[in-house]
């Protein structure tokens, strides 16, 4: 017997053909993607607007393989990570960050990174893999069907693992499934961020998208770059992305994010500040500062929080609109820079949430 197809891998024109094959007319691609999509089922036999003899015919030949978490972590602000483990044994992180009327997902689009930027724990690991699209869409399905029905997620930002741009192929896909209000899960492009650390030529990718872009800057010369962004600034330099950034076509009323990761003593001086500011200089943006999350073995430290003030109010003077990240999750090293490997000792395997009594995600909704 051939193989069972997952169908959460097919792209809208692959489910055509898978369909095709099996003798369906082709409308029935955005039934079978609603079914995934917009109501989230885990199983072929819960699509009960197709007959069980389609339903019974499907089920021989696929199935649904989504994502579930193996362990979580829940922290007192709310913020809550989920480790999901993948078909080949390795495993990713996914964080959903609650902050006032919003409800963001942190999404990760690799195993790893190939960056190595010193201030970031999944810089250690290297890069394992590449995400697929079924990987990176299934964080939302999972994380989704963990959260309450009355709390839907309202914005994403590719933001965790990895290097969005080192895998724009699965990222634009993912995005597609994401955002079609046909068949897919409907986000609003608007409510989507994709954070980059700079690969220069490939910014228009996110335009096209519709999305938002934020660029992780976090150095104002190229030297401290070259320090803190090896990989990132070898490939294009510091002139080369504000260039490219500068170049940016901004839809009216959007804007440019940059991120900057304040560490004491190495990018939080006043002249940093005020280069910052300069460098920024005639693109329409704002500034998102973070200072820095630690971890075990970091190299850096986060500023005192009057430096975090003094630097903002430097660069706000200049005109610029500035906002200090709050660090969510750190606790549940869930912050920022803070996903990677983690020793066992931090991981609570989800059973024990259950046991005392919290709202922890019900791992008996999800199929395998
Ligand atoms: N590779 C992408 C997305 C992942 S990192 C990028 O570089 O943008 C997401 C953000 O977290 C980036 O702005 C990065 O600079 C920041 N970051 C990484 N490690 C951090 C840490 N330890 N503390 C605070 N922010 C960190």
């Amino acid at each position: 017997m051939p193989a069972l197809v997952d169908l959460l891998t097919l792209s809208f024109a692959e489910m055509g053909s898978f369909l095709a094959a099996l003798g369906w007319p082709r409308y029935r691609s955005a039934q079978v993607l609603r079914w995934l999509y917009q109501r989230g089922v885990t199983d072929i036999d819960a699509m009960t607007d197709l007959s069980k003899r389609d339903r019974a015919q499907l089920a021989e030949r696929a199935a649904v393989c989504s994502l579930n978490a193996t362990e979580s972590r829940r922290a007192e602000d709310g913020t809550w990570k989920f480790i999901f483990s993948l078909a080949d044994g390795t495993s990713i992180e996914t964080v959903v960050i609650p902050d006032q009327e919003r409800l963001t997902l942190c999404l990760s689009t690799q195993i790893g990174c190939t960056l190595d930027c010193a201030f970031c724990l999944t810089g250690r690991m290297g890069l394992l893999r590449n995400l697929q699209p079924e990987e990176i869409v299934g964080q939302v399905l999972a994380s989704q069907r963990y959260l309450s029905k009355d709390s839907a997620l309202t914005n994403l930002v590719l933001m965790g693992m990895g290097e969005p741009l080192a895998n724009p192929e699965a990222v634009e896909e993912s995005i597609r499934r994401i955002t079609d209000r046909r068949w897919g899960l409907g986000f609003s492009p608007r409510r989507i961020t994709l954070s980059t650390a700079g690969l220069a030529p490939r910014l228009n990718r996110v335009a096209n998208l519709g999305i938002n872009l934020a660029v992780s800057l976090n150095a104002t010369t190229e030297a401290q770059r070259n320090r803190l962004m090896p990989a990132a600034n070898h490939a294009y330099s510091l002139k080369t992305l504000l260039d490219a950034c500068r170049r940016y076509p901004l839809k009216p009323r959007q804007r440019l994010t940059f991120e900057y990761v304040l560490l004491k003593n190495e990018n939080d001086s006043e002249d940093d500040a005020l280069r910052l500011a300069r460098l920024v200089r005639n693109i329409r943006c704002k500034i998102n500062l973070i200072p820095f999350n630690e971890f075990p073995g970091s190299p850096f430290q986060r500023p005192s929080d009057d430096a975090i003030l003094r630097f903002q109010s430097i660069v706000t003077g200049r005109g610029l609109d500035v906002f200090i990240r709050k660090s969510k999750g750190r606790e549940v090293l869930g912050a920022c820079g803070q996903l990677g490997s983690l020793s066992p000792p931090l991981v609570r395997p989800l059973r024990k949430h259950a046991k005392r009594g919290s709202p922890a995600p019900a791992l008996a909704s999800a199929s395998r």
